[in-house]
């Protein structure tokens, strides 16, 4: 059962102050984190990575997927994951939530989740979440968000040695506000603090179905939005919900996307991109989306043009003899190529970061290849607090100060 505290006349906070809080700290832009996904036991293996990454540029790997392969759960439990994947960078792990929509009839318990997170000490370890799926009924998400928030409390309660990262979900700001409610009320119950790290994750399919221009139910005073306007504001909403945690948005981290959802506020993004653009034969390069390196039949991508050839021959991602024959025969190599870019790309943004009005024109030209790039002046005025002229604290105050039946997720 969800805990339906509300927080008590006798606690320290009000809602009024919480709010308050929200709206009183502002603490900008720190450091900045991006993690490569991966599997569990891939080709090209995780340490071939371990050069690219730091202590902000870390490795995201699956729970549920260790937890369906058995002998390399065990293998992790005996040695630790760190030392399984050779690497000292940050590691996270996520619960597999996604796999659940995907494939139904396929679960895992909390508990064994736990065990897993214990054993294999992960840096980040994330909530065991059900993400939304915007083609399901009412019904199903609702009990989605209930599932979730039941095993936060669980995961709270079992006072893990890692990093918890609770996961808002929500098609509608209404949703996520009051998810975000209640995993606040929550951490409040069970820590009297606020989370450390926050997730935002349902993401992944709006950018997939959306084409760039169908509306979706935002529930929002605002119908105008298409999918990928309200996952920025979506973003930008969460970040001002959470201002003292660092905000991870999960699965959207492209190479030109993550430009654009740092820029609407998060802190953190992860990619399995450049392992999924190398298994389809293409390379990446900066401000670039993929390419081929040859013609192939029958497929539509674009081969590299002449214009980049100088800036593919120089790349430092270490791949030598650095020409296209050699990575065109090779994933590995297009893998690790890749993922330099993504690092690459990674240490750019940090330099534009935050996106302002003054610098409209230069992220303009930053991002001139991405179609994506029609929406700079979108963020921007996220970035100032509001969007289409409609106040980002004021649709908080709205949401959050509404006389609402605690146990139901609206
Ligand atoms: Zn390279």
């Amino acid at each position: 059962m969800i805990t339906t505290c509300k927080i008590s006349s006798d606690d320290e906070k009000t809602e009024q102050q919480i709010v308050s809080d929200i709206f009183d700290n502002n603490s900008g832009k720190n450091d900045l984190f991006f993690w490569f996904g991966t599997p569990i036991n891939p080709q090209p293996k995780v340490k071939s990575i371990a050069k690219f990454t730091s202590k902000n540029v870390g490795i995201l790997v699956n729970g549920a997927e260790i937890i369906f392969k058995p002998k390399i759960r065990e293998k992790i439990e005996k040695k630790g994951l760190k030392n399984f994947l050779e690497i000292n960078s940050n590691v996270m792990m996520d619960s597999g939530g996604f796999i659940f929509q995907k494939k139904q009839g396929i679960s895992i318990k909390v508990e064994d989740l736990i065990k897993l997170y214990n054993k294999a000490s992960p840096d980040y370890a994330v909530v065991l979440d059900h993400p939304l799926d915007p083609t399901a009924t009412y019904s199903k998400n609702y009990y989605r968000q209930k599932k979730t928030l039941d095993n936060l409390e669980k995961m709270l309660q079992a006072n893990l040695d890692t990093t918890l990262i609770p996961v808002v979900h929500g098609h509608s700001f209404r949703k996520i506000i009051n998810y975000s409610k209640k995993i606040l009320e929550i951490y409040k119950d069970y820590t009297n603090s606020y989370p450390k790290w926050i997730g935002l994750g349902s993401m992944v399919p709006l950018l997939k179905y959306s084409k760039g221009s169908k509306n979706i139910p935002t529930h929002s005073k605002d119908k105008r939005l298409n999918a990928p306007m309200f996952v920025f504001a979506a973003t930008a909403l969460v970040k001002k919900l959470f201002p003292k945690s660092k905000l991870h948005v999960f699965g959207i981290g492209g190479t030109t996307t993550m430009n654009l959802i740092y820029g609407a506020g998060a802190d953190s993004v992860d990619s399995v991109g450049w392992r999924l653009k190398a298994a389809h034969g293409a390379i990446q390069l900066p401000g670039l989306s993929d390419r081929f390196l040859f013609p192939r039949k029958n497929k539509s991508r674009k081969v590299l043009e002449e214009e980049h050839e100088e800036e593919f021959l120089k790349c430092e991602c270490g791949v030598n003899p650095h020409t296209r024959e050699n990575l065109d025969k090779s994933f590995n190599l297009r893998a690790l190529h890749n993922a330099y870019v993504y690092l690459n790309e990674f240490e750019r943004i940090k330099n534009m970061l935050p996106f302002t009005s003054d610098k409209l024109e230069q992220l303009k030209t930053y991002l001139k290849t991405s179609p994506l790039r029609k929406y700079i002046p979108f963020i921007i005025e996220l970035n100032n607090g509001y969007f289409k002229n409609y106040n980002l604290s004021d649709i908080i105050q709205d949401y959050y100060l509404e006389n609402e039946d605690i146990n139901k997720i609206n």
